[in-house]
């Protein structure tokens, strides 16, 4: 005789903490790869009776939704104008009023960049119980599959994270690229694409170099990854040449030059790499 067992869920296994009915988890689902996403995502993913996901999010973590859960869009879509933020949380309160163990599936992390703080700033004015998963964000988790690391300890000891755009689709007025430029060695810039020619004027104009390494992520951790490398001086140039898509991340910094030792997803593919690529170590000593 079998015995057919069942296998036991995820949280379980785990301890963690299960999502109730009436409560809404907002969720990060990291930039793209699922083998990113965490494992209280995927065990919320197993319990959700609803699921609300944006635009970043890829098809293979829809599909791992508890089977008869409901998966609603949220994001733009065709052309259309997106839901305004407004409806999307009431549509969240709605949900979880009706008794739905609700999943908020936002890219990346829901904090950074993500209006996570909205939503759940209007949870709580509705008085509805919610937790926050965070993700992989893709500044960071993006930048690792371009073999970029964000920090490295004889190139930076500070890295930024800088919108190129506000709630009206401009890039921020608030910002003071003067200060970013002369304090921060790395820039990671979310959301520039549209606004690149700005973004460069401003960053030259706060005194970095012209030759200054500059990366284009695009895609980053899905099979659709593209990587170009340029300069200040150039990338407003090259994103056109190369077609550069959004989502992309636009890292200005000495930390791009990196990439040609660390660049491991294409070294999978026969890219030979360079132990070191800032010409650290010291010149072998010629012979007498
Ligand atoms: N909360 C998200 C960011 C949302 S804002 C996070 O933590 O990653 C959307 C911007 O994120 C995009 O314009 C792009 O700059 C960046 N982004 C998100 N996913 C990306 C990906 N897979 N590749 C490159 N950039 C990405």
């Amino acid at each position: 005789m079998t015995i057919l067992r069942l296998p036991t869920p995820i949280h379980e296994m785990l301890g963690l903490p299960p999502l109730e009915k009436g409560w809404v988890w907002l969720v990060g689902a990291g930039p793209g790869d699922p083998g990113l996403l965490t494992v209280l995502a995927l065990a919320a993913l197993q319990q959700a009776d609803a699921v609300v996901y944006d635009a970043l999010v890829d098809e293979s973590i829809l599909r791992l939704a508890r089977p008869g859960a409901t998966i609603e869009y949220a994001g733009k879509r065709g052309g259309k104008p997106s839901p305004r933020q407004r409806d999307i949380s009431l549509r969240l309160i709605e949900l979880a009023r009706a008794g739905k163990r609700v999943v908020r599936l936002k890219g990346g992390d829901p904090f950074m960049f993500g209006r996570g703080g909205e939503e759940a700033l209007a949870l709580v004015e509705a008085r509805i119980p919610f937790r926050v998963v965070p993700g992989v964000t893709s500044g960071t988790g993006g930048l690792a599959y371009a073999g970029i690391p964000a920090t490295h300890r004889d190139v930076n000891h500070a890295v930024t994270f800088v919108t190129g755009h506000n709630s009206g689709g401009d890039v921020p007025d608030d910002l003071d690229w003067e200060a970013l430029g002369r304090g921060s060695p790395v820039l990671v810039i979310y959301m520039g694409l549209k606004h690149l020619p700005r973004i460069r004027s401003a960053v030259l104009a706060a005194g970095r170099r012209a030759d200054e390494p500059v990366a284009l992520v695009s895609h980053a951790t899905t099979p659709r990854q593209r990587v170009v490398e340029t300069t200040l001086a150039a990338v407003v140039e090259d994103a056109a040449a190369h077609a550069v898509e959004a989502p992309a991340l636009i890292v200005i910094g000495e930390v791009v030059r990196l990439r040609a030792g660390l660049d491991w997803l294409a070294a999978m593919s026969g890219k030979v790499l360079e132990p070191d690529p800032l010409g650290l170590q010291p010149a072998p000593r010629q012979r007498a």
